[in-house]
């Protein structure tokens, strides 16, 4: 058997879903579908709770009657058939997140989070299965929930593998079907209680899936041709890498390339399942192989991370940065989950790069401030090149600033100012100056 997942920007509109139809009706095979919320849907319902949970409940509502013509379009367009109970389904669906938006909230923000933005991937799936039926393609829907198990860790469920791997063996057994379509993203406490995996996390649950179920391998289909060297946002002249080995897939993801959720890798490499990245709009191209594959030195990939933060602490007595303050900084960030995105020390400081959280950094500020000198800069990036040269390396510091840089054998870090308005973008790099620069602004 084999897993697919499919992405939000994969079934954004009708056409999007008409398409997935296409690619599974050449399929005999048994498979897995995993899918996502439809386009943006996922950022719009955290709009509703944060309205919600603000008190606005006019706010609120008009953002999920946003959320529901827009599944309705999708719907309508995809199934003539006026009183198909599809469309009931989804009408009792929306009546009760209108009904949960008139009660006070009871639990957590994260508890809260949790109940009401995973419906996005209930009501996506519901629609894409409804669909294939209509037009033909036999398939079972299944509920994440009933086999996805975690703890009670909202927003950042962990996975209780042994309770998953029996509900998941049980409930995919391809006795009645050869084609489940099920969710990506969400799952469920022990007492039914819905969690989510993390942002994105729906590669995840397809890895967690061919895990179990011992896939041959999972294909994730995407609106790019496979994994490429860089974001096309940020370069003119991505190339598309054709196969990469696990670690490397880990490292890219690590340090923020958008390929795959960085906890997708680990499970499939474990059991040597291969991670096929394809485009769904040219389902026939090789796309990108993701394996255990011999090591290749490969071309040079570049991340980009913007709006960066470097946090500079030095002990206020000129003492050396020891492990006992290491300690006490360290212990700082993990307290407000703020993650590392890279750090270095001098016998006098210690240097770590942030995305900038405004949730987060603040309190962690304060609670340095207590104990050292600290100073920030704000408005900085974060560049990362794996398999560097020096010609990378000069092409993507023109016009910046260099604060920081650290490498090993394989990579290298740098922390840069754009040097702003007087940016040219030079006819060599093609780097995208002017729109990184429009999406810092944003
Ligand atoms: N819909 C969720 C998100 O946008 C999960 C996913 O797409 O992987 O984060
Ligand atoms: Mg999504």
């Amino acid at each position: 058997m084999k897993v697919f997942k499919f992405g939000g920007a994969s079934v954004k509109d009708a056409s999007s879903v008409r398409n997935i139809g296409v690619i599974l009706k050449d399929y005999s095979d048994d498979l897995v579908v995993v899918i996502s919320a439809m386009g943006k849907t996922t950022n719009a319902l955290e709009q509703v709770l944060h309205a919600y949970l603000a008190g606005d409940r006019p706010l609120a509502l008009s953002g999920l009657h946003a959320i529901r013509d827009y599944h309705l379009e999708i719907a309508r367009s995809l199934i003539s058939q006026r009183g198909h109970a599809l469309f009931n389904e989804l009408d009792n669906i929306f009546t009760g997140m209108e009904r949960r938006l008139d009660h006070q909230p009871t639990g957590s923000y994260n508890q809260e989070y949790d109940q009401l933005v995973s419906l996005g991937e209930i009501i996506s799936t519901i629609i894409v299965s409804n669909y294939l039926n209509y037009s033909g393609i036999a398939n079972e829907w299944t509920d994440a929930r009933l086999y996805l198990k975690t703890d009670g860790t909202f927003r950042e469920g962990k996975v209780e593998w042994d309770i998953t791997d029996r509900l998941i063996r049980k409930r995919f057994d391809f006795s009645g079907t050869h084609l489940y379509i099920t969710q990506g993203f969400i799952g469920s406490t022990v007492n039914n209680l819905t969690t989510t995996l993390g942002r994105e996390g729906s590669d995840y649950t397809a890895a967690i899936l061919a895990y179990v179920l011992s896939a041959d391998s999972v294909t994730v289909w995407k609106d790019v041709p496979g994994v490429l060297n860089a974001d096309p946002k940020w370069f003119d002249d991505t190339i598309r890498l054709e196969r990469i080995s696990y670690m490397d897939a880990i490292e890219l993801a690590y340090y923020g390339a958008s390929v795959i959720h960085p906890k997708t890798i680990q499970p499939l490499k474990n059991k040597g399942i291969r991670l096929y990245v394809k485009s769904f709009l040219h389902p026939s191209d090789p796309g990108t192989v993701i394996g255990e594959n011999d090591y290749e030195k490969l071309i040079p990939s570049f991340i980009f991370k913007m709006d960066q933060v470097l946090i500079h602490v030095y002990p206020v007595d000129f003492s050396f940065i020891a492990e006992d303050n290491l300690e006490k900084i360290f212990r700082c960030f993990a307290g407000y989950g703020l993650k590392i995105n890279l750090m270095q020390n001098s016998a006098v400081s210690f240097d770590v790069c942030v995305n900038n959280d405004r949730s987060r950094i603040p309190g962690v500020l304060a609670d340095l401030e207590k104990e050292f000198r600290v100073s920030s800069t704000t408005g900085l990036e974060l560049i990362t090149i794996r398999y560097y040269d020096n010609a990378t390396i000069s092409r993507v510091l023109v016009n910046k600033d260099l604060l920081l840089t650290q490498r090993t054998r394989n990579t290298i870090q740098m922390v840069v100012k754009d040097l702003g308005e007087a940016s040219v973008v030079s006819e060599k790099s093609n780097v995208k100056n002017e729109k990184r620069k429009m999406k810092n602004e944003k």
